[in-house]
C-alpha cells in the first residue's frame, strides 16, 4: 500500500469514476457508465489498442451484452470470423460440439481482431462529452486518505496527473499494478504445466479462411487466429522449457509443423530469432476480495484464467457488465459503498469459481491422457463413447463457456429499436 505522499503533479482531474486499464473489461465499463451519465476517465498505460499479442475471441455472452448496450452491429461490422462448432480430435475420429444447442441471437464465437474492437468500442464513447481516454497514462499510485481510496496518480509524456474520483476500477490486467498497490491478496489456484509461445506468420492469398485452427502436430498443439494481415499463433510447451527451447533456432523447433502443414512451411523456416517470439506464462490466480472502500478490481486484474474455453475476455465483459449497472447509481450520488461493492463480486463468483474449477479440471484430464500408454478396454471406450453423445454433455460446455452460468443481461440503458435494428 501507498503512503498518501503528494509528488509535484501538473494536472489535477476530478471524476465520477476512473478506471485503469483500457482492455475489454475497462473500455466496456467506461462505456456502461458513461451511458448513464456517468463521467468517467479511463487510463491507458499505452498511446493506442496495437498489442502484439491479445485474445481474439468474444463468445455468445459477451456479443449479447454488446447487443444491449447498442454495439454488437459496430462491432460485427469489422472483419471478423464466425465459429459456430468446436471440434476436439479423440481416439476414434472427433467430437463436435455446437453453439447451436444455445438459444441465443449469437450461436458462435465471434473472432474480432482485439485492438480493432477496442479501438471501436473506444470510438463509440467519444459521442459522450464526459467520457475522457487518456491514452498513454500509467497509474502509478493510489491516492488514500483515512484507508479509502481517492483516487491515482498517474504519468504520461507530458508529466504527472492526479485524477480524483468516488471510485477507481482497477481492469489493468493479469498484472495488475492496482491489485498490487491496494494490498487485495491473489492465489494461485492451480499449477499449470504448460506456458504458451506466441508468434506471428503473414496471411498470405491462398491461406484457409477459418478464423481459428486447432492444430495437433506430434506433441505439440497450436492455434491459429486469423488476423486481418497475419495469423497470430500459439503453441503449447512444457513449462519450464523455454530456455531449453532456445538453445536451437526457432525453426528447428517448428520443422515437423512445416512437415504436417506445408502450406506454412516456407515462413515457418523464416522464424530465425527468438525475439518475434513471445512467452505467456500459463496461470490460474483469483484475488480472494476484488475491492476496498473507494476500489474496485474487475476482469484479469481479478481473475486470471487459463486459456481453456477462450474466456478471458468474456469474463472481464461480464464484470463490466454487471459493474456498470451496479455502480451507476451510486456514482450519480457521488458515493459508492462497499456493500455495493460486496454485491458485484458475489455476483461474479459463482461463475468464475465453477469456469476455473473446469479449467483445472481440463488440464488434469488432458495430462492424465497423455501419460497413459494403454488405451482402456472396449467397453470402456463405448460407455465414454455413449456419455459423450448425450445431448447435456455436449450442452454443458458450450453453455459454461458461451453463457456462463447465470446470463448476464443489461437492460433498460437503449430503446429496444436500436438494439435490435
Ligand atoms: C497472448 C494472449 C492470448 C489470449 N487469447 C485469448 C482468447 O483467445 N480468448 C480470450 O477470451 N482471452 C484470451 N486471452 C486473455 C484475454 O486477453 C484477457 O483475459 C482479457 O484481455 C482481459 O481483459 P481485461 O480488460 O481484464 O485486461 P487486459 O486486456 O489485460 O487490459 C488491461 C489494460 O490495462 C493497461 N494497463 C496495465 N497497467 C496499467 C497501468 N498501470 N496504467 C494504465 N493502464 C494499464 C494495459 O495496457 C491493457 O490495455 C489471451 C491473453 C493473451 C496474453
Amino acid at each position: 500500500m501507498t503512503e498518501n505522499t503528494p509528488s509535484p503533479a501538473l494536472e489535477v482531474l476530478k471524476t465520477d469514476c476512473v478506471i485503469v486499464g483500457g482492455g475489454p473489461g475497462g473500455m466496456v465499463l467506461g462505456y456502461i457508465l458513461a451511458l448513464q451519465g456517468i463521467e468517467v476517465t479511463v487510463l491507458e498505460a499505452h498511446q493506442d489498442f496495437h498489442r502484439k499479442f491479445r485474445g481474439d475471441t468474444l463468445q455468445p455472452s459477451a456479443l449479447e451484452i454488446l447487443r444491449d448496450i447498442g454495439l454488437s452491429d459496430d462491432v460485427l461490422a469489422l472483419p471478423h470470423k464466425k465459429i459456430r462448432e468446436i471440434v476436439t480430435p479423440t481416439d476414434d475420429g472427433e467430437q463436435v460440439l455446437n453453439y447451436d444447442v444455445l438459444r441465443s441471437d449469437f450461436p458462435y464465437v465471434a473472432v474480432v481482431s482485439q485492438p480493432l474492437f477496442l479501438e471501436c468500442v473506444a470510438k463509440a464513447c467519444e459521442v459522450f462529452p464526459h467520457f475522457r481516454l487518456l491514452r498513454g497514462t500509467r497509474a502509478k499510485e493510489l491516492i488514500e486518505q483515512d484507508n479509502i481510496v481517492k483516487g491515482v496518480r498517474a504519468r504520461s509524456a507530458d508529466g504527472d496527473i492526479e485524477v480524483h474520483a468516488s471510485l477507481v476500477v482497477g481492469a489493468d490486467g493479469r498484472f495488475s499494478m492496482i491489485r498490487k498497490l491496494s494490498g487485495l491478496p491473489v492465489h494461485t489456484l492451480a499449477d499449470v504445466p504448460y506456458d504458451i509461445l506466441w508468434f506471428s506468420l503473414p496471411y498470405l492469398e491462398g491461406d484457409p479462411q477459418e478464423g481459428m485452427i486447432n492444430l495437433p502436430v506430434g506433441d505439440k498443439f497450436l492455434v491459429l487466429f486469423q488476423r486481418p494481415s497475419e495469423w497470430q499463433i500459439g503453441c503449447v510447451i512444457p513449462k519450464g522449457s523455454y530456455q531449453q527451447l532456445k538453445e536451437a533456432p526457432p525453426y528447428a523447433y517448428f520443422e515437423d509443423v512445416g512437415r504436417q502443414e506445408p502450406v506454412f512451411a516456407e515462413r515457418l523456416r523464416a522464424l530465425d530469432d527468438w525475439k518475434d517470439l513471445s512467452l505467456l506464462s500459463v496461470k490460474i490466480e483469483r484475488a480472494e476480495t476484488w475491492y476496498r472502500e473507494g476500489l474496485l478490481l474487475i476482469g484479469d486484474a481479478a481473475h486470471v484464467m487459463s486459456p481453456v474455453g477462450g474466456v478471458g475476455i468474456n469474463l472481464a465483459i461480464q464484470d463490466a457488465a454487471v459493474a456498470g449497472m451496479m455502480l451507476a447509481k451510486g456514482l450519480a450520488k457521488g458515493h459508492v459503498d462497499v456493500r455495493t461493492l460486496h454485491n458485484i463480486q458475489k455476483k461474479r463468483m459463482l461463475d468464475t469459481r465453477l469456469i476455473q474449477m473446469v479449467q483445472v479440471m481440463i488440464q488434469r484430464a488432458s495430462l492424465r491422457a497423455e501419460k497413459k500408454t494403454s488405451s482402456p478396454p472396449r467397453w470402456v471406450k463405448w460407455i465414454q463413447n455413449k456419455i459423450s453423445q448425450l445431448s447435456i454433455v455436449q450442452w454443458l460446455p458450450v453453455r459454461l463457456f458461451g453463457i456462463g452460468v447465470r446470463r448476464v443481461k443489461v437492460r433498460g440503458l437503449i430503446d429496444t429499436q436500436r438494439r435490435t435494428s
